[in-house]
C-alpha cells in the first residue's frame, strides 16, 4: 500500500541522513518526556549510540565541562544542524529539517529578539509579549522600495513585497495571518497596515483606515483567559490603491462575532471592552442622558469577577474610541445612539422576573431596569414586558398567548440583548465602510489583510469551534495549493522534474463538512428545520450518514470526532441546532421595529430579511429555505472569501504564541511545536523535505567547496563544472541531488555532510 511505501521511503531517507552518523556528529536526543536535548556522538554501534549531552551554551562553545553521557538506541537520535546554520533566517536553509531543528532555530532567534523567521514562503512571527525595537519609522523608511532578498524577515518586508508585486504586476495581493488566540495576529495585521499606510499614504484616508482598529477592537475584542485583547470576530480588510500607489479607500468584512459574550462570560473573562470603557469614561452629560451606572452595577458585566484589565485604563480607552469614531466620521448623533444601545443592553441584563403561578410562569419585575431599558430603546415599557415573558403563537385559526417560564423569559431577554449588540456591530462596520469608500473610482488594485481565528481544539468543542476549524480547513487547502504551485513553478523554471513534489490534500475533510446533501452542514440545516429535532437526534443523524468518511468518527451520546489537518477534535452537539438557527422570536422582532429610534428599527429590518428568507413565499424546497442558517451563511461567506483570495497573490504569516502566560522571554517548546504542526509550518517543511529542500546557486556552491578538490579540478572556469566535480569527488548519490539551470537542488542532509567534510578539512 502507499502508506507502507511511504514508510519505506521515510526509513530510507532516515538511513541516508544517518549515513553520516559517526563520532562527533551533532545530534538531537529524544528524552522520555518528548523533549529534545542536543548532544555529540561519542561512539556508534549497530543498535546503540553513546552521546554526550551538555548545556546548550557549552555545546556552542564546544566546551565539554559539564557533559554527561547517554546510551541511546539510534532511533532516538535525529541529526542536528552544523553550527554555521545556527539561527538561520529561513528554515529552508537548514540541512536537517526535523522538528527539534526547527524548534531550536526559532528559539535561538527568539532569545535575541529576532521574532521573525521565514519558512520558505511563509513568515513565522513569535509573539515577544514585550516591546521590541522593530517598528520605528526609521525602519519603515529603510524597507521602502527594497527587494526582499537581503533583508532579515519582517512583517514590513512581507508588506513591502506585497506592495511591490501589486505595483509591478498589477495583481491584487493578500496577507493571510493565522495563529491561535493570543499569538499576535491582530498586532501583526496592524503592523502590516501601518507599513502600507506609510508607503501608500498622503491622501489622508490612511489615517481613517488605521483608526478603524481602535473602534473594532473596542466593540469586537474582549479579555479572555488567553489574551487580554482577544478579537472575538474574524476580519478581512481590503485596502484599495490608485495607479500611482496611493491608498484611496478600504472595505472591511467581518466574520462570526461571538454574541454570547454579551450576556455571559467565563469566570475571569470580560464582555466587550466598549461596555467597560463607556461605564468608566462617559462624561456627566452622556451618563445622565443614557442612564449609566458604574460597570459593577450591571449583571452582564459583574458576573465573571473581572471588571478591570491590568495596565489598561478603560476611561482613557473610551476617549481613544471616540476620537477614532470622529476620524471615521461617525456623527456625534450616531455615536450617542450607539451608546444608548449599549446602555439599553446593560439595563436589559438587570431585568428580573417574578413567578406568578404554580407552573413557574413569570412576569417582569416592574422596576428601574425595565423602565430604563424601555426608555433607551424608545419603546413602551408594557410592550417590552409583554415581549419578554409571553409568546404569541398561531394554533389553527386562533392566536394564543403562551406564558413563559423563568428560564424561557431569561433566554428571551438575553436573545434580545444579543440581537441588539450584533445589530450594533454590523451597523458600525457599515458606517465605517461608508466612510472608507472614499476613492470610489480606484484602479481596482488592492491588498487584503485577513486576521482570522486559528484552529481550536479544547476539552469541550461546540458549534463555534466547528465553524472556526472549518474556516481553517479552507484556508489550509488554499495554503497547500499555493505552496504546491510555488514549488512546482520553481522546479519548472529550473528545469527539474517536478513530479517529486508531493501535494498534501485535505479535500476529504472539506467534503465531510460541505458536501450536499450528505455533509455535516446540510444535515445540520435539515435537523434545524425539524421542530422535533434535538441535539441528540442531530448526533444520531450525523453518525448515520457520515461514518463512511474517513475523517469522521461517531462518539458516545452527542459526541462526534473530526480528523482535521491539524489534529483530531471531539465535538459535542449541545446547542448546535439553536446556534445554527439563531432565530429571534417574532415578538422580539416586532418589539424592535416598534422602537422609536432608528437603530433598533434598523436591526429589526436586517433580522426580518433573514426570517423572510426562511419562511417567506420564495420558499420552494426544504433546502432552499435554510440558506440563512448560521452555518450556511458562514459557508457562503467563506466561499466568497476564498474567491476573493483566489484572485490574489497570497503572503502567509503564521503567528506563534511562545507561552500561555503572556510573558516575555519564555519559550515553551511543546506549545510551540504543537502550533507549528497546526498552522502548517511543519507541512511547508515536509513538502520541502519531500523534494529537494536545499537550493544553492552554482556559483555559491563552487565558491564554498572548490578548495576540497585537487588543484587540477578546482581550477576550472565554469562554476557548474566545479559543482559537478565536487559532487563526483564526494560521491553524492545521483538520487540525492538535481542540477537546475542556476541552482543545485539537494535532498535534506546532503549539504550537512559536505559541511562536515569542509570543517574537517579547514
Ligand atoms: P491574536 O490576535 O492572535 O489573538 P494579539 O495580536 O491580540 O493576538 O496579541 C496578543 C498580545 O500579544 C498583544 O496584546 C500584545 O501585548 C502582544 N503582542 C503581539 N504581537 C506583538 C508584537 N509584535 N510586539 C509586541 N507585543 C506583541
Ligand atoms: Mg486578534
Amino acid at each position: 500500500s502507499s502508506e507502507s511505501k511511504d514508510e519505506q521511503t521515510k526509513s530510507k531517507r532516515w538511513k541516508d541522513a544517518f549515513s553520516s552518523l559517526k563520532k562527533n556528529s551533532r545530534v538531537w536526543c529524544l528524552n522520555s518526556d518528548n523533549t529534545w536535548t542536543l548532544g555529540i556522538v561519542q561512539s556508534v554501534s549497530k543498535e546503540d549510540s553513546i552521546v554526550s549531552t551538555m548545556e546548550e551554551q557549552n555545546v556552542l562553545s564546544q566546551a565539554k565541562s559539564h557533559s554527561h553521557l547517554l546510551q541511546l538506541p539510534s532511533s532516538k537520535l535525529l541529526p542536528a544542524n552544523p553550527i554555521i546554520l545556527e539561527g538561520v533566517d529561513d528554515l529552508i536553509q537548514l540541512s536537517y529539517l526535523n522538528e527539534p531543528a526547527v524548534l531550536h532555530n526559532l528559539h535561538f532567534r527568539y532569545k535575541e529578539d529576532k521574532i521573525y523567521t521565514k519558512a520558505g514562503p511563509v513568515l513565522i512571527a513569535v509573539n515577544p509579549f514585550k516591546k521590541v525595537p522593530l517598528y520605528t519609522t526609521d525602519l519603515i523608511e529603510r524597507f521602502k522600495g527594497k527587494k526582499g532578498e537581503n533583508l532579515s524577515p519582517h512583517v514590513y518586508v512581507t508588506a513591502e513585497s506585497a506592495f511591490a508585486a501589486m505595483m509591478r504586476d498589477g495583481v491584487n495581493q493578500s496577507i493571510i495571518i493565522s495563529g491561535e488566540s493570543g499569538a499576535g495576529k491582530t498586532e501583526t495585521a496592524k503592523i502590516a497596515m501601518q507599513y502600507l499606510a506609510a508607503v501608500g499614504g498622503g491622501g489622508g484616508v490612511e489615517n481613517e483606515i488605521l483608526k478603524t482598529n481602535p473602534i473594532l477592537e473596542a466593540f469586537g475584542n474582549a479579555r479572555t483567559l488567553r489574551n487580554d485583547n482577544s478579537s472575538r470576530f474574524g476580519k478581512l480588510i481590503d485596502i484599495f490603491f490608485e495607479d500611482c500607489g496611493k491608498i484611496c479607500g478600504a472595505k472591511i468584512q467581518t466574520y462570526l462575532l461571538e454574541k454570547s459574550r454579551v450576556v455571559q462570560q467565563a469566570e475571569g473573562e470580560r464582555s466587550y471592552h466598549i461596555f467597560y470603557q463607556l461605564c468608566a469614561g462617559a462624561d456627566k452629560e452622556l451618563r445622565e442622558t443614557i442612564n449609566l451606572r458604574p460597570a459593577n452595577d450591571f449583571r452582564y458585566l459583574n458576573q465573571s469577577s473581572c471588571l478591570h484589565i491590568e495596565n489598561v485604563d478603560d476611561s482613557l480607552k473610551f476617549q481613544e474610541t471616540i476620537d477614532a469614531m470622529d476620524v471615521v466620521q461617525i456623527s456625534k448623533e450616531d455615536q450617542e445612539s450607539a451608546f444608548a444601545m449599549l446602555a439599553s443592553i446593560l439595563w436589559l441584563g438587570n431585568i428580573t422576573f417574578r413567578v406568578i403561578d404554580n407552573d413557574n410562569h413569570v412576569t417582569v419585575d416592574d422596576n428601574e431596569a425595565v423602565s430604563c431599558a424601555a426608555s433607551l430603546l424608545k419603546c413602551s415599557k408594557e410592550h417590552l414586558m409583554e415581549a419578554l415573558c409571553t409568546r404569541k403563537m398561531r394554533a389553527g385559526h386562533e392566536n394564543i398567548v403562551q406564558k413563559l417560564t423563568a428560564s424561557q423569559a431569561a433566554d428571551s431577554r438575553d436573545a434580545l440583548a444579543k440581537a441588539i449588540y450584533a445589530g450594533l456591530f454590523d451597523w458600525l462596520v457599515d458606517c465605517i465602510n461608508k466612510s472608507l469608500e472614499v476613492g470610489k473610482r480606484h484602479s481596482g488594485r488592492s491588498i487584503s489583510i485577513l486576521d482570522i481565528y486559528g484552529f481550536e481544539s479544547f476539552v469541550k468543542n461546540s458549534f463555534e469551534q466547528l465553524c472556526i476549524n472549518y474556516a481553517n480547513e479552507r484556508l489550509q487547502q488554499y495554503f497547500n495549493q499555493h505552496l504546491f504551485k510555488l514549488e512546482q513553478e520553481e522546479y519548472i523554471s529550473e528545469g527539474i522534474d517536478w513530479t517529486e513534489v508531493e501535494f498534501i490534500d485535505n479535500q476529504e475533510c472539506l467534503e465531510l463538512i460541505e458536501k450536499r446533501p450528505l455533509g455535516l452542514i446540510s444535515l445540520l440545516d435539515e435537523e434545524s428545520t425539524f421542530p422535533k429535532g434535538t441535539d441528540y437526534t442531530l448526533a444520531e443523524k450525523l453518525k448515520e450518514h457520515l461514518t463512511f468518511n474517513g475523517c469522521f468518527k461517531g462518539e458516545r451520546s452527542r459526541g462526534f470526532r473530526i480528523r482535521h489537518y491539524a489534529g483530531e477534535v471531539t465535538y459535542d452537539t449541545i446547542g448546535f441546532l439553536e446556534k445554527n438557527r439563531d432565530l429571534l422570536h417574532s415578538d422580539l422582532l416586532h418589539l424592535l421595529s416598534s422602537c422609536e429610534m432608528h437603530l433598533p428599527q434598523h436591526f429589526a429590518c436586517n433580522v426580518e430579511q433573514t426570517l423572510l428568507k426562511l419562511t417567506g413565499p420564495v420558499r420552494r424546497s426544504g433546502i432552499e429555505s435554510q440558506k440563512q442558517s448560521v452555518a450556511t451563511k458562514f459557508k457562503g461567506q467563506l466561499a466568497s472569501l476564498m474567491q476573493r483570495l483566489e484572485d490574489t497573490e497570497p503572503h502567509f504569516i503564521r503567528c506563534i504564541k511562545p507561552n500561555t502566560l503572556q510573558q516575555p522571554n519564555l519559550y515553551q517548546e511543546d506549545l510551540v511545536l504543537q502550533q507549528l504542526r497546526c498552522c502548517g509550518v511543519l507541512e511547508v517543511v515536509r513538502i520541502a523535505r519531500s523534494g529537494y529542500p536545499t537550493r544553492i546557486a552554482h556559483q555559491n556552491f563552487a565558491q564554498r567547496y572548490h578548495f576540497l578538490l585537487p588543484l587540477s579540478l578546482a581550477n576550472q572556469e565554469d562554476p557548474l563544472s566545479i559543482c559537478v566535480a565536487i559532487l563526483h569527488q564526494f560521491k553524492v548519490r545521483p538520487d540525492m541531488y538535481q542540477v537546475g539551470y542556476t541552482k543545485l537542488f539537494f535532498r535534506a542532509g546532503q549539504v550537512g555532510r559536505l559541511e562536515d567534510i569542509r570543517l574537517q578539512t579547514l
